[in-house]
């Protein structure tokens, strides 16, 4: 595997970076706004470096103009960024090198069964994502031990057992990913790496230490650690997850709680330190400012204050976004 692009700083470790990895689906809301500003400000706090990384692998089709209209947006929420990495289509060489390596290590194999298959020789599909369980006994009697992108799931053979590690805000984890998804794919039959080798690969070509996200995610970070033992890569990043933000029916932001997007706010004539000022209350920020600048709040965040629980995402935060644009 590459080597990361992080350079040792004079004590021999590696620099602290993190990554801003929005996918070009044209919805930066306020939900996953707050995790990216979080993201930003515990980065400008603890001087990590920050790359931007446009995950267009992770998103079925992406629309001319959106990858712009996302930086756009980031930056007019008043982040900034020290690197932009190579977007993850315009080179799958990486990605390619690393099913290589995992192939030859035995550790990945092809597996042309279609999810009723798997559904029906392995019981019901995994409870909140959709995701179907793929029991170890699906697995082929022999592995090969070369990669060969054939229009076929590749999937990591993933061992029995828990994968443990601390969450910088959630505590202890202790996953066990064969009883949850079992072996699940990292090379799609559309000819790409999935989400989670995508992740992993970018994650440690380019040196990240610290990776923030929703903690939806709380379940690839152990899927991730799999991926990075099975290729026998680096040291695991600092892991933070964050509570997500949820609309009044306490089902995850989306279409049906109204348009949310940062960019419908935008549009409609809302400062930018309006919509910080309410993530800020979200985040447990003192006081109840009617304006926030994004440096006030990556001044002004700390973990230890912000709550565990999901935000709720009211009509009446709406109410107050939109108050600020009749001004
Ligand atoms: N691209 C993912 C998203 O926008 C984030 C993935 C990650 O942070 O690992 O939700």
């Amino acid at each position: 595997m590459e080597r990361p692009t992080s350079s040792p700083n004079e004590t021999g470790t590696a620099v602290p970076t993190t990554r801003l990895a929005p996918s070009p689906t044209g919805a930066l809301h306020l939900g996953n706004a707050r995790t990216f500003l979080v993201n930003w400000a515990l980065a400008r706090q603890n001087g990590w470096k920050v790359v931007l990384r446009i995950e267009d692998l992770d998103t079925p089709r992406v629309k001319p103009g959106v990858i712009e209209q996302t930086i756009e947006t980031l930056g007019w929420l008043g982040m900034d960024w020290d690197e932009v990495a190579p977007l993850q289509s315009s080179d799958l060489a990486p990605y390619r090198s690393a099913m290589d390596a995992l192939a030859r290590a035995g550790c990945v194999f092809p597996s042309e069964l279609s999810r009723t298959e798997i559904a029906e020789a392995a019981g019901a599909p995994h409870e909140d994502s959709g995701e179907v369980r793929f029991d170890a006994s699906l697995r082929p009697s022999e592995f090969p031990c070369a990669f060969a992108d054939a229009q076929t799931n590749w999937r990591l053979a993933v061992p029995a057992g828990r994968v443990d590690f601390t969450d910088s805000f959630l505590g202890p984890q202790s996953i066990d990913v064969s009883a949850s998804v079992g072996d699940f794919v990292v090379w799609t039959q559309r000819g790409q790496p999935s989400y989670q080798l995508a992740v992993t690969v970018d994650d440690h070509r380019q040196g990240v230490t610290h990776v923030v996200r929703g903690d939806d995610l709380v379940d690839s970070a152990a899927r991730q650690t799999l991926i990075r033992r099975a290729l026998g890569i680096g040291r695991d990043p600092v892991y933070c997850h964050l509570p997500l933000v949820r609309g009044a029916d306490g089902k995850r932001l989306a279409k049906r709680h109204g348009d949310t997007r940062i960019d419908h706010y935008r549009e409609k004539g809302v400062p930018a330190e309006r919509v910080i000022a309410l993530i800020a209350r979200w985040c447990g920020l003192p006081g109840r400012n009617e304006l926030v600048l994004a440096s006030d709040f990556a001044s002004g965040l700390s973990l230890d204050t912000m709550s565990r629980e999901d935000v709720t995402f009211t009509p009446e935060d709406d109410r107050w976004l939109l108050d600020a644009a009749s001004r």
